[in-house]
């Protein structure tokens, strides 16, 4: 079984309840990129989204 990738954005922001589930990683970045600069105007690297927000499920 592939392992997914998942972001749960209360972990960023305590209002929002969008979660991104991904089996493809890559995805799940582009993913989570554009909702965090769309939606909250932040920018994060792929590097401190996989590291730091990403979570193995
Ligand atoms: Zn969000």
């Amino acid at each position: 079984m592939a392992q997914a990738r998942k972001l749960d954005c209360e972990s960023v922001s305590a209002d929002c309840r969008f979660i991104i589930q991904s089996e493809n990683e890559d995805e799940a970045i582009e993913l989570a990129k554009k909702h965090m600069k769309d939606v909250h105007g932040k920018d994060f690297t792929d590097d401190e989204l996989r590291e730091e927000h990403l979570q193995v499920v």
